[in-house]
């Protein structure tokens, strides 16, 4: 079978980035698979949240699932921490996995800093839990933004790895190696402020993404103030090489509008961002604005309902992980 498990941290600012190269696509993929859409609430903490705003972050993460159109009647959204097989599987892949593996993730040196001595041993970790979200569920296909390709392919060797080690109690073939599926126009997103730097929810500045909160004036002066350059847009997509902050908002207006970044330019080149950036905000504004509406009615008034989906996910999901877990356990040798 084909089954799809992904996830979003509920750590705030939700943003163009994860609708574009996450969200989007998890919405896509729901009528030729069985699909689980987490909200990993045990990732969040590798990072200090407050623990009210976990709760809130959880609900909106939730809230962005159902309003950008996954169906919790017929897919599974959950949170992580309702279901023990992910902390319980990540301790035995914590076993599997090397030091030297995770040593080599890009993820963990960036958020870590300067200072990684600080840094919680859950960041460095992170990797590992990820692995075990995935394949607690066996999961086949797993649709991510281009960041995440490297953890992707450590979950692989970890499941790799777990198959090997305990090929003579039935290990062989257990976990299936999950296929990224890092899709679409938008894989990675960049900063407003900063065209080399990927959009974030852990950006210190507002003005570097347009989120899900945003209403229409925040999102057209996000966009009116994003950095480019003094030049007009070029004649051809090729030109747009070099040119990080113009490259970034064609790419944005392509993923929103279905255009390819050719057509974009084919209507926009050689205009100044003076008619291009309010364009942009306009197009952004009519595509955003059903999902961040139906998004805040629900959180205003129907959080009720929100708890409901996640209770009956946690339950559907816990019922595919159980039976998994316990073959784990089997292979490794608990009694
Ligand atoms: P944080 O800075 O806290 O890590 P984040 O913005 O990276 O936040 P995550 O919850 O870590 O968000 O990622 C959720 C999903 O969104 C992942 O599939 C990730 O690859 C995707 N994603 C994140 N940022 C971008 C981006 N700028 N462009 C496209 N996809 C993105
Ligand atoms: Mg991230």
């Amino acid at each position: 079978t084909n089954r799809v498990f992904s996830g979003v941290q509920p750590t705030g600012n939700l943003h163009l980035g994860n609708y574009l190269g996450a969200i989007r696509n998890f919405v896509g993929l729901q009528d030729t698979h069985e699909c689980l859409y987490c909200v990993v609430d045990m990732h969040a903490i590798t990072v200090w949240q407050d623990p009210k705003e976990l709760a809130a972050n959880t609900r909106e993460v939730a809230a962005a699932y159902i309003a950008a159109g996954i169906d919790p009647k017929k897919h599974v959204i959950f949170n992580q921490s309702k279901v023990p097989a992910h902390a319980e599987l990540a301790w035995i892949l914590n076993c599997v996995a090397r030091i030297g593996w995770l040593n080599r993730m890009t993820q963990f040196k960036d958020k870590a800093g300067k200072d990684r001595e600080k840094a919680s041993v859950g960041l460095y970790s992170y990797p590992v839990l990820m692995a075990a979200d995935i394949l607690a569920y066996r999961a086949t296909h797993v649709p991510v933004g281009e960041d995440q390709k490297q953890h992707l392919e450590l979950a692989r060797d970890v499941a790799q790895k777990f198959n090997n080690d305990y090929a003579e109690t039935g290990g062989t073939d257990f976990f299936p190696l999950p296929e990224p599926l890092i899709m679409g126009p938008a894989t990675r997103v960049m900063s407003l402020r900063d065209g080399t730097k990927k959009m974030s929810k852990s950006d210190p500045s507002d003005y570097s993404r347009i989120t899900l909160k945003d209403d229409a004036d925040a999102i057209a002066l996000k966009i009116r103030k994003a950095q480019t350059d003094p030049e007009p847009l070029p004649e051809t997509v090729e030109g747009l090489e070099g040119r990080a902050g113009a490259d970034n908002l064609v790419g944005i207006y392509a993923a929103l509008s279905g255009l390819s970044k050719a057509e974009v330019i084919a209507k926009f080149g050689g205009r100044q961002f003076g008619v291009f950036k309010p364009a942009l905000a306009e197009l952004a504004v009519e595509k955003l604005s059903p999902i961040t509406g139906e998004m805040k009615r629900m959180l205003d008034q129907d959080r009720s309902y929100i708890d409901a989906v996640l209770a009956s996910g946690a339950e559907r999901a816990n019922a595919i992980a159980a039976p998994i877990y316990s073959r784990v356990r089997e292979i490794v040798g608990f009694i």
